[in-house]
């Protein structure tokens, strides 16, 4: 039984930070990848294959078995929800805090607040759990830009340093989660494939160890 292992990555500051991780694993894309358009890479293992995807999508393709691991932010997976997936690995990679933030200098409205983001399902959760009545506005991107031109009070975003922030005069507020991204399983995979996943996950989680001795 060597059946093929499919994974999914999110492109970006993940996949980077990704890339060495899954190399102490023995998996490295054999292609060039800053001079190609392929979404599907063969890698140094010939049972094993890579696809690299938007974050948002790595849980809907674990999900449905499109493939069988995946590899995306902890934002991402509390927003899509946690159905069909494990979650066996924290990779203590791209962290990050997923919070509010306002024009710099004011407060967060008493009564009703409106809420520019593309955390919809989070943000709503969040104000709820607060007792705030909150009015959520579906942004794909630029989130920073709703407060300053009056579309909105707070935003709900991704903050690490807090220099996109500022540099559109706003200030973060209120942490409502800490963000890292997840090494994640399809359910059915995980039984199925049992043989060649729990080695992978052994190997990443080993070099997880590596790198953070605390
Ligand atoms: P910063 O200016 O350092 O606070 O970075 C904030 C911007 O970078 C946000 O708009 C996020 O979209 C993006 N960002 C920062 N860290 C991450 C991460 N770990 N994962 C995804 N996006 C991030």
């Amino acid at each position: 039984m060597n059946e093929m292992i499919t994974i999914a990555l999110s492109k970006g500051r993940i996949l980077k930070e990704t890339l060495p991780l899954l190399a102490e694993a023995g998996i490295e894309i054999t292609d060039d990848l800053e001079n190609t358009r392929k979404l599907v890479f063969e890698t140094t293992d010939d049972r094993v294959r890579i696809l690299i995807l938007r974050a948002t999508d790595v849980p809907t393709y674990v999900q449905y078995g499109g493939a069988d691991i995946g590899v995306t932010g902890k934002d991402v997976l509390m927003e899509h929800g946690a159905e069909g997936l494990y979650e066996p690995l924290d990779l203590r990679i791209a962290r990050c805090r997923l919070m509010t933030a306002g024009r710099a200098g004011e407060k967060s409205p008493r009564g009703r607040v409106r809420v520019a983001t593309k955390f919809v399902s989070l943000a709503k959760q969040y104000y709820s759990a607060q007792g705030k009545q909150a009015d959520i506005i579906k942004l794909y991107g630029a989130m920073e830009l709703a407060p300053i031109l009056g579309l909105a009070d707070e935003i709900v975003d991704i903050v690490d340093t807090g220099n996109t922030l500022r540099a559109n005069g706003l200030e973060p507020r209120e942490t409502i989660a800490s963000i890292s991204s997840r090494l994640v399983v399809n359910r059915a995979s995980m039984k199925m494939k049992h043989a060649q996943i729990q080695p992978i996950i052994g190997a990443m989680a080993e070099a997880v160890a590596r790198r953070h001795t605390d």
